[in-house]
Order: structure tokens, then sequence, then C-alpha cells
């Protein structure tokens, strides 16, 4: 079923556990995504980036989600990931989507707080909850560029943020970043403390594919609630399709013989990412109210 962010990361935040978040751009991912959440009992969160959402992105994104969500029993969070622009934002509500991410981690603290609070407005009028940023995760961005350094937040900004925005979920920049990393990254547990601190809103981590099991779930004990995942579930396609090609024998290959690696490989990726953020087996915890659809 279709349900608030706020809803599911407030179960998420009492229990010590993050919900996770995985930026998804087609039925090919999104069906073994859900069928293996729903097999958890873990609820889960779909992202669209604007990347993802050119030409008829919306609808197919949009109507895939909220057609197949009302048949899984998981709360299911249809969400914007890092959009930069407030029309995206509006357009997501036009959509259907139940949240959505202003990325301002571009601009300077009080332009963000401006733009935030202009998105907050809009987002809350429609009953949809919004997750901001506040200082930046850099990394290697879809285009496969690299964004420069990272901002780690600074605690002292983080309750001025939340009080002058109103925002439902803050992502941070605690040492993790966007794509594959060279090496392991190291979480500054210490700042995520003084950050848990200054208020309680829940905190969302970013880049969470390749960090350390042991890292994340630290990170989960000290606020975060939602961990963003897409390079491991891109890489997991990667290694389906390699299977599918190795195997096929045929030059007309039924979809199911090339896609079903695929959904394979998404699946097992899916497995570990429930079991890094502890989402499994959550289902009847998780008393969440179904979002107006
Ligand atoms: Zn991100």
């Amino acid at each position: 079923m279709l349900v608030s962010l706020v809803d599911v990361l407030k179960e998420a935040s009492a229990g010590a556990w993050a919900v996770p978040a995985f930026d998804c751009t087609e039925d090919l991912m999104i069906r073994p995504i859900l069928d293996t959440c729903e097999a958890q009992g873990s609820p889960v969160i779909l992202m669209a980036l604007e990347h993802d959402l050119v030409g008829r992105g919306f609808d197919y994104i949009a109507s895939i989600v909220r057609g197949v969500a009302p048949k899984y029993s998981v709360p299911i969070v249809l969400h914007l990931d890092h959009a930069t622009r407030p029309d995206l934002v509006a357009k997501a509500i036009d959509y259907g989507f139940t949240s959505v991410m202003y990325d301002g981690s571009a601009l300077p603290f009080s332009e963000n707080v401006r733009v935030t609070r202009q998105v907050v407005k809009i987002a809350h009028a429609h009953g949809v909850a919004v997750e901001a940023e506040l200082g930046k995760v850099a990394g290697k961005e879809l285009d496969g560029s690299n964004s420069g350094d990272s901002q780690l937040t600074d605690p002292s900004e983080v309750l001025d943020f939340i009080a002058l925005t109103g925002v439902d979920a803050l992502a941070v920049s605690i040492g993790t970043a966007h794509g594959v990393y060279a090496s392991a990254p190291r979480l500054d547990i210490l700042r995520l403390k003084e950050i848990r601190n200054a208020s309680k809103v829940p905190l969302v981590l970013h880049g969470g594919s390749g960090t350390p099991l042991d890292q994340v779930q630290d990170a989960i004990r000290n606020g975060i609630a939602k961990v963003n995942l897409y390079s491991d579930i891109r890489a997991a396609m990667l290694r389906g399709l390699k299977t599918a090609v190795a195997n096929e024998n045929r030059i007309d290959p039924l979809p199911d013989q090339l896609f079903r690696p695929v959904k394979e490989a998404i699946a097992r990726a899916v497995e570990s990412k429930i079991a890094m953020t502890m989402s499994g087996n959550r289902v009847k915890a998780a008393n969440v109210k179904a979002a107006k659809v």
C-alpha cells in the first residue's frame, strides 16, 4: 500500500531501524524490489530522479508504482529524489508522489532555507512530505562525472534549518558519497550524534551503496531512518545481464529468459540491503496509515 514518508520514518526511528530507499527507473527494477520487500516484510521507498523522469518518465514510473502498490501489503512510498527545481516538485505532487526531496545543498544556507521553505509550503498543502539536504553529499554523479568534495553537515545549523523550513526528514553529510567508492568510507558518527541531539527529525543517509554494514547500522542506531541506495542495484543489474548473455543460446530469447537473471540479481541485492537496514519483518510493527491516493 502507498503510504506517507512521515509515518514510515516515524516507525523506523522509534524502532532503531531504517527504511531502504531505492532509485528505480522502470518495471524491470520496480517489480523485483517490491516482490523482495513483500517477501521479507520490509517497508520500502521507491525513488525517481529527474534524470529518469524526462520524456514519459513521470507517466511510467508514477503509473506503475501507484498501480501496483495496492497489491502489496508492505508500506510503499513513492518519492522524488534530488529535485533541484521547485517546478519539478509541483509536477511530482500532481503525479501522486507521496514525498519529495528538495536538494538545495548547492545553495548558501539562507537560500537553501528560503527555497526549501517554499517547497514545504506547496508540498504540505497537498499532504506530501519533504526531505531536504543540509551540507552536501558529493561523489560520482549519474553521468559518471565527479561533483567534487562533500561538505559535512554543520550540527550548529541543524536546529535553525529545521525550525525555519519545517521539513519532515533531513539528508545529512557525514562521510558518505554518491556512486561507487574507491575505498571504504569512514562515517563521522560523532557528528551524527551532535546532529541527532540538535533535532529529532528523521535523518537520511545518501550514498548508502558500498558503505560497510557495521557503519550503516551504527548510523541507524544514531538517527538515520532512511538509507538511499542506487549504485549497488545498478551493479547487480550488470551482473544479471552478463549472466543472461552468457547463458543464452537463442537468437530470439524470450523476455523472461533475458530479464530473469537481472531480476534475480536485483532481488539478492535488495535482500542484503533489507538485512543491512534491519527493515525485514517490520510490517506488523509498521502501524502506518495509507496515503490519500
Ligand atoms: Zn543522494
